[in-house]
């Protein structure tokens, strides 16, 4: 199974891009678009959990290679990584190929601990800048070819594909200071946040 986690606020064409680059490097696999109710090392999220969701179904919708999962709002606290990856393991084949950006890549290694990561999952890590040399958290090995990522777990694929330069932030920001955004966005998520006056402050 192949994981694109986060927290969505809101989905933008720079994760459905990363999402369909992943889709394609592993052979046309489908990508669950796992959304994070509370995610940790990170401030809190400005739209509720079910705008996010809905926002991520209307995004995926006419996509057959992207399937948006709820998982991690199976119990209340916060989200942690490493306790999905646990728990996935334990009703999918592994490993589990973790789809993440270059930025929250980095941050593995202040991951609430797991022993454990190593032998369930791999990662597919995209990167907004060009391919820079990366520390591996402990367990992991750098691979050459994506395809590698889904016969062990334990891997880590560093794309040099260019992702695009959007991020939710610069998008919340631009709708505060009323400035357009639809390009940025898929168009029924656009209608969903004019409709609900979402991140208007
Ligand atoms: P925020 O600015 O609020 O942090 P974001 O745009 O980074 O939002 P997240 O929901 O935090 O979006 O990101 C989910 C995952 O997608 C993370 O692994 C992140 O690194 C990755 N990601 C975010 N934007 C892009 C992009 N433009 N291209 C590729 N990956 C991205
Ligand atoms: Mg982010």
């Amino acid at each position: 199974m192949v994981v694109f986690g986060g927290t969505f606020d809101p989905i933008h064409r720079g994760h459905l891009h990363a999402a369909g680059h992943v889709s394609h490097s592993l052979g046309d696999v489908v990508v669950t678009m796992m959304v994070a109710p509370s995610p940790q090392l990170r401030h809190p999220p400005e739209a509720s959990l079910q705008d996010r969701w809905k926002m991520l179904t209307l995004a995926c919708e006419s996509d057959l290679a992207l399937k948006p999962s709820r998982f991690e709002d199976r119990h209340n606290g916060p989200t942690r990584t490493v306790q999905t990856l646990r728990d996935l393991a334990k009703t999918n084949d592994l490993p589990i190929v973790w789809a993440i950006g270059m930025d929250a890549f980095r941050n593995v290694s202040k991951w609430y601990q797991s022993k454990e990561l190593p032998q369930v999952a791999s990662f597919f890590v995209l990167s907004r800048t060009v391919r820079q040399p990366t520390e591996m958290p402990t367990g992991f090995c750098s691979v050459q070819e994506p395809s590698q990522l889904l016969s062990n777990p334990g891997g880590v694929f560093v794309s040099t594909e260019p992702m695009l330069n959007i991020s939710a932030t610069e998008i919340r920001r631009r709708i505060r200071g009323g400035l357009d955004v639809s390009d940025w966005l898929h168009p029924e998520v656009s209608k969903h946040i004019i409709k609900n006056h979402l991140y208007r402050g």
